[in-house]
């Protein structure tokens, strides 16, 4: 609480009393928390790859090159860690486009079944590579209003996360839904789950359960934040349904009309 205080004084200049105004700031001062806690994770995620590229290449320019072996390990790790950094600053791009709330959307009619069978053939590599095993249910033609691209990502992100949090040989499928005026997908997967006092952060930037799985499946933490952000700009929900080490479902339900703010 933030208080301020003036003296009100009579036309023959006689005090009268005081004047006090109360501003609550807890909300201006969570935001500002909210930001800087921001600008340290961005701060952190950037220094760590950096570090290890910056670690690894003066290695090999102190002598490490010669040996073939070292050589080849390397560099792999220097092409990963490049890698990571590349991701996080294409999803920090992305969704400080998003967290806008004029943000540009393409709105356009999209046959959803057919974007969903469009992402098929990327999402099967990354799950054969983890063994998963990908099951699609997503038959017939439904026309919707919508960005194309944008929803494109959200599902790819959360087809991303299902792979990447489920075991080898765990199962993960993608259901099609609809009704008068909403279509709903959803995307299931039998993996590790999310505890239930930690479901409703992590739509949050930079959140995450398990921080060592997440940055080794290469995850930026930030892509429940954009899928979120996309879906409230369709006037769409996400709802999370998981059980710990069981399974975790996600529905997306989005107006098949776009409106306008
Ligand atoms: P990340 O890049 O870390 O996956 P996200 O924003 O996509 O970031 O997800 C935030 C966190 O939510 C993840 O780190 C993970 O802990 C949890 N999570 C997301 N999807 C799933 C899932 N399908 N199963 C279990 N946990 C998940």
């Amino acid at each position: 609480l933030e208080v301020t205080g003036a003296p009100i004084f009579s036309e023959e200049k006689r005090w009268k009393g005081v004047v006090l105004v109360f501003h609550d700031i807890t909300e201006l001062k969570h935001l500002e928390q909210m930001r800087k806690d921001f600008v340290a994770n961005v701060s952190h995620e950037l220094k760590t790859p950096i570090t290890s590229i910056r670690g690894f290449s003066e290695t090999l320019l102190d002598g490490a090159m010669k040996d073939e072996k070292m050589l080849e390990q390397f560099l792999h790790i220097i092409l990963r860690e490049s890698g990571r950094l590349q991701s996080l600053i294409q999803d920090l791009l992305e969704l400080s486009k998003v967290e806008r709330e004029d943000f540009n959307m393409n709105v356009e009619e999209i046959d959803v079944q057919r974007l969903l069978n469009d992402l098929l053939p990327i999402v099967k590599q990354h799950a054969d590579k983890k063994q998963v095993q990908l099951s699609a249910f997503i038959e017939g033609v439904t026309i919707i209003q919508g960005d194309s691209s944008r929803l494109k990502q959200v599902f790819m992100n959360l087809l991303t996360n299902a792979i990447n949090y489920s075991e080898e040989n765990g199962k993960v499928g993608i259901h099609f839904q609809e009704s008068k005026d909403y279509v709903t997908v959803s995307i299931t997967d039998n993996g590790v789950g999310i505890p239930e006092e930690e479901v409703p952060r992590i739509f949050e930037r930079f959140y995450r359960v398990d921080k060592a799985r997440s940055r080794n499946s290469g995850g930026t933490g930030l892509g429940l934040a954009i899928v979120k952000h996309i879906v409230e700009a369709h006037h769409g929900t996400v709802r999370v349904e998981s059980v710990i080490d069981k399974g975790t479902s996600f529905h997306v339900e989005i107006p098949k009309k776009f409106t306008e703010n």
